[in-house]
């Protein structure tokens, strides 16, 4: 019996399914394309050229299941960790259980709708196919492997006709918001492009990213990659300040692995209060140039 986890290079997402695989019975194998800083018993690295290529990947996996014939094979609730993942479930004809968050046999608690369901289910392959939902679980610490084993996969023509033929940096370079320990987020609430002008200083005060919600994408105020949620990013910050954001729950499937919630909202019934830690009823265009105001000031003290 063995466990087989799908490594990203740099992910620590990676790191927290790896977390959930030690639960389970068995030596853990780990497979990655190049290097990879994970404490398992055996490394595989396959040796493919170029950049990302989910067909490739998933060729390298399946080749390994064959070889080792895991019980379970996980990867990270990524978009790369579910690409793959259902590559190699088409591949081998075999169900695949995604955003999981507990692994019990062939049964799985698994998050569904955006956050708002956890789903008891059973899954009936041969082995259990799963991603680990992000920041369900928590991450083990990133180490050396025991042993490490290089191999090239064979790989069809068609393996590599989908990849990654180039990076387009996001403009402004700024604090990353999936990395960000603080995100200061508006919605509808603030009105217009030039509002988050008070949103910017509060953020560039607190050292944090700017976020926002698909309100204010769709509207053209910020760019798709500032938004946070079910079709956004997924942020786990030590404080989330949500601007005149009400809460739906595709905007909390975003922001809820946030330690502490801070809502800023002039409706005292807005959705947002029940995931809230904090909240301050009124004006946002009131109430954030206070914060930034006092923020100066204790600064200057
Ligand atoms: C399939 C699908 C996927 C989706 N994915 C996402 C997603 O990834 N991210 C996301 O955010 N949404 C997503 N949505 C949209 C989501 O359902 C909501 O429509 C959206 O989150 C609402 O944005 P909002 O809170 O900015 O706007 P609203 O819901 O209009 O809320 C505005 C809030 O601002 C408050 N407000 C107004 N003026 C002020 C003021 N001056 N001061 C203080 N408070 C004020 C109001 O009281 C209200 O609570 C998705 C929807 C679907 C169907």
């Amino acid at each position: 019996m063995s466990v087989l986890v799908l490594v990203e290079p740099d992910d620590g997402l990676s790191l927290q399914a790896l977390a959930l695989a030690r639960g389970l019975d068995g030596p853990v194998h780990a497979v990655s394309v190049g290097p990879a800083q994970v404490a398992v018993d055996t490394l595989h690295v396959a040796e493919i050229e170029g950049s990302y290529a989910p067909g490739a990947w998933a060729a390298s996996v399946v080749q390994l299941i064959h070889q080792l014939s895991p019980t379970h094979v996980l990867a990270a609730g990524s978009d790369r960790g579910n690409e793959v993942m259902a590559h190699v479930a088409a591949r081998l004809d075999e169900p695949f259980a995604a955003n999981v968050t507990d692994v019990r046999g062939d049964e799985v608690t698994r998050v569904r709708w955006g956050g708002s369901l956890l789903e008891e289910a059973r899954v009936h392959g041969e082995r259990k196919l799963l991603t680990v939902a992000p920041h369900a679980v928590t991450a083990e610490a990133p180490g050396a492997p025991a042993s490490t084993q290089s191999f090239a996969p064979e790989l069809a023509e068609g393996d590599l006709a989908v990849r990654v033929v180039d990076r387009v940096e996001a403009v402004g370079g700024g604090i990353s918001l999936g990395e960000a320990k603080v995100v200061v987020s508006g919605g509808r609430g603030v009105g217009s492009a030039e509002g988050f002008a008070i949103i910017e200083e509060l953020a560039g005060l607190l050292g944090a990213a700017v976020g926002c919600s698909r309100v204010v994408t769709s509207a053209g105020w910020r760019p798709h990659t500032d938004q946070v949620g079910q079709t956004g990013t997924k942020v786990s910050p030590d404080l989330y300040i949500a601007c005149g954001i009400s809460g739906a729950t595709q905007h909390i499937a975003g922001c809820k692995g946030a330690k502490k919630i801070l809502a800023i909202n002039e409706d005292a019934e807005a959705p947002i209060l029940s995931s809230a830690d904090y909240a301050v009823i009124g004006d946002l265009h009131e109430i954030v140039p206070a914060i930034s105001a006092e923020l100066r000031k204790a600064r200057a003290t």
